[in-house]
């Protein structure tokens, strides 16, 4: 059984086959980590936020700048980003495979961040190629993040070198 938020969406089981997502839950609690770019409150959880600092600090001391693009998003959210490509023409099915079926995100756990990089357009293949990037790739699991979607995963979704999740 899919939410309604996604048969709402025309998100069937049928155009998710194959694909092996979880539904996650929403996050209980919030704070604000920093605000981005455009000024939005970044929300995490607290334990999330904490190993954001701590490893921003550790990246810094190194001479890598890490900063949030996007943080905790709701459902109704992630919902809403799904039903805007629809009507700017984008078929479902190409959608899908950058946003995932509102309660599947983990965005709305509050312990997912999509990190950008100076010099990087936010949430960008190029973000690959970044120092901030090799930073993660040998760093990042000392403080409990992970890539989520790395090249060829399985959920179906394409590469996100940007998209971590603290998972401790
Ligand atoms: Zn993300």
């Amino acid at each position: 059984m899919l939410p309604s938020a996604c048969t709402e969406l025309g998100i069937t089981l049928d155009l998710l086959a194959g694909r092996p997502l979880a539904a996650f839950d929403e996050a209980e609690s919030l704070i604000c980590a920093c605000r981005n770019n455009e000024g939005r409150e970044c929300l995490l959880t607290p334990e999330t936020a904490e190993a954001w600092r701590a490893m921003t600090s550790a990246a810094a001391r190194q001479g890598i700048s890490l900063y949030i693009v996007s943080a905790y998003r709701s459902i109704a959210r992630q919902a809403e980003l799904i039903r805007s490509k629809l009507e700017a023409g984008h078929t479902i099915t190409d959608i899908l495979a950058i946003l995932a079926p509102p309660g599947f995100s983990e965005h709305h756990t509050g312990r997912a961040i999509d990190i950008g990089a100076p010099d990087c357009p936010a949430a960008d293949p190029m973000f690959a190629e970044t120092p901030a990037y090799a930073w993660l790739q040998g760093r990042a699991d000392e403080f409990g993040f992970t890539l989520s979607y790395p090249r060829d995963n399985s959920q179906g979704y394409v590469f996100e070198p940007w998209h971590w999740c603290y998972r401790r």
